[in-house]
């Protein structure tokens, strides 16, 4: 009886909280592993800079080690970060952050199709 005083909406009502959980999650892993990859590149292109002729003496081998490995992690955080530009929503299943194709907000907090928050 009391279900039908509740109010009626064209959203899908949340379940329990917990239920998307594991969607945040891996949502979270891959925003650090996007930040990691990043810094990697970064590091490894700043020491590969900075030390590129006294390697080269001594260790001629690991310059292109150092610029592989740098690469591999910028194609890898860009990789990731269409992977997160893509997420779909964990309830309508929509792309998280945009709608339609025109219309996008990497740093939305909510859904911009159902209006699910972020990490609800
Ligand atoms: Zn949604």
């Amino acid at each position: 009886m009391m279900d039908d005083l509740a109010p009626r909406s064209n959203v899908p009502e949340l379940g329990p909280a917990g239920d998307y959980g594991t969607n945040w999650k891996w949502y979270k892993i891959l925003k650090r592993l996007h930040v990691v990859l990043l810094l990697l590149w970064f590091g490894l292109m700043s020491f590969w800079w900075v030390t590129e002729e006294r390697l080269a003496k001594h260790y001629d081998w690991l310059p292109p080690i150092l610029v592989i490995l740098g690469l591999a992690s910028l194609v890898g955080s860009l990789v990731v970060r269409l992977v997160l530009a893509g997420w779909k929503c964990p309830r309508c299943g929509n792309r998280f952050h945009s709608k339609g194709f025109w219309s996008s907000d990497e740093r939305a907090s909510q859904c911009m199709n159902c209006g699910l928050p972020k990490w609800a």
